[in-house]
């Protein structure tokens, strides 16, 4: 396993950004805080109720996956199943290849990230415009999101401004009013012609087989009803059982998201447009990804799928704020990157991820679904050094052996002084080395008995 380039991802950051990054991540975590006992009377049941209802999904995952088929066939959606990334791709390029235009809409979703699919697309020829604000912004500049939730969290408002009048989409302009006009402008005409929308899923009810969408722009819903075809790419995960259960989902998803009560719009799709409908798609697909979430469900690391990409996790997290999300080098960062992207992409590949943590437990704190990120992290950490992929670090065991010895822990007690003048390349750099105060612990038990 290479060591981490997480350092230097941070090390690279400018101070412009970094603040940027800190500042927005702080302000949600206050806003988080201070709104969620205003919409629970109890957060702390709300969150198990939560934790239990996905577990309950989990436990039976091909059962509920079934019915959820069926419920959704049943008023019209076209489902088509995915066991991996270049599946999902090849479904989804067939599907749009039969549409009349060669215009994509896509709303925001981390799973087209997940899969690569804007560049797949484009390389068979399609246009694919990214229609969130800040997913837009990235796609112009040829970036990538930073954030599950906020794409453009490092990126200043001067840099959006600057982006937009080099592409030509108005004049210069700091005002954060204009440059939404601006984009909405060069989006509108994209709604229009545009014969294919791709959005994500962010829960699925098995019993009604209906696509829940959130948003607050507006955009996922033209991209969803304009287009003549609708294809909607779905992590197998992300189900939920009832319709009941739903009003408990958006307010957690809202409140620990973006610490709203409720998202602007909450998309119900229940398939495509009716006989004695005006508008909205002829067709509705739905593509069901597996892409390693079976294995992560048998495997020891089950809860990691109650996931529903908040992004409380990543504002919390100390090594995110310093880093970035793009040091993570997927679309999933911070702590539920740290976990997931190594049960899917493999711990050879992406194992130092687990390291890049103080195991503070703010995740886990903050978590609406409860999951125990920093024991998952410790058991992805043993699963890399039993398998040789750790780097080396200290050298445990020869503490030990001096440890196991009475006569040389005792001498080496008495260097200890010394060693706290000592520097150790890496660690010291970045932070002051604790100094040894007061009087050795045997000498203090001796005196006072
Ligand atoms: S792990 Fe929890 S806090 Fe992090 S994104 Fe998922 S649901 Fe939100």
């Amino acid at each position: 396993m290479a060591n981490p380039p997480m350092e230097d991802f941070a090390r690279r950051l400018r101070p412009s950004t970094l603040e940027g990054i800190q500042s927005a991540t702080v302000g949600r975590v206050r806003e988080r805080v201070r709104l969620l006992p205003f919409v629970f009377a109890d957060v702390e049941a709300a969150r198990t109720q939560a934790a239990s209802i996905k577990d309950e999904v989990l436990a039976d995952l091909g059962g509920n996956l079934v019915r959820f088929e069926a419920a959704c066939l049943k008023h019209g959606i076209q489902v088509h199943w995915a066991l991996d990334a270049a599946r999902a791709r090849e479904i989804v390029l067939d599907l749009a290849s039969r549409a009349e235009g060669r215009l994509v809409v896509k709303a925001k979703s981390m799973v087209t990230e997940e899969i690569h699919l804007n560049a797949f697309l484009e390389a068979a020829g399609f246009e694919v415009v990214e229609t969130d604000l800040g997913e837009y912004v990235v796609q112009i500049d040829g970036d990538h999101p930073s954030h599950i939730v906020a794409p453009i969290i490092h990126k200043t408002r001067y840099e959006v401004a600057r982006s937009f009048a080099q592409k030509g989409l108005g004049p210069y302009t700091e005002d954060p009013g204009e440059l939404t006009l601006q984009a909405r402008a060069r989006l509108r005409e994209k709604f229009r012609t545009a014969s294919i929308g791709i959005s994500g899923v962010n829960f699925g009810v098995v019993e009604s087989g209906r696509l829940v969408l959130v948003e607050n722009e507006g955009n996922s819903r033209l991209s969803t009803t304009a287009p003549s075809i609708h294809i909607a790419i779905m992590g197998i995960e992300k189900l939920i059982p009832r319709e009941a259960d739903l009003p408990l989902f958006l307010r957690l998803l809202a409140g620990s998201a973006t610490a709203q009560r409720m998202t602007t719009y909450v998309h119900l799709i229940s398939g495509p447009r009716r006989e004695d409908e005006s508008d909205g798609p002829r067709e509705v697909h739905l593509v069901l990804l597996d892409n390693g979430r079976s294995a992560i469900r048998s495997g020891p690391y089950r809860d990691v799928l109650r996931c529903i990409r908040c992004g409380a996790c990543l504002n919390v997290c100390p090594v995110y704020r310093q880093a970035s999300g793009h040091a993570y080098r997927h679309p999933y960062s911070g702590p539920i990157g740290a976990v997931l992207t190594p049960l899917l992409e493999g711990l050879e590949k992406m194992g130092d991820l687990a390291r890049a943590s103080t195991l503070c437990g703010a995740c886990e704190e903050v978590c609406p679904v409860k999951i125990p990120l920093p024991h998952h992290l410790l058991r992805l950490r043993d699963e890399a050094a039993r398998q040789g992929l750790a780097p080396k670090g200290i050298p445990w065991s020869r503490f030990a052996s001096v440890a196991d010895e009475p006569p040389m822990w005792r001498s080496g007690l008495t260097l200890l002084p010394l060693a706290s003048g000592l520097s150790e390349k890496g660690w010291s750099e970045v932070r002051a080395a604790p100094r040894r105060e007061g009087r050795p612990f045997r000498r203090w038990w001796d005196e006072r008995s």
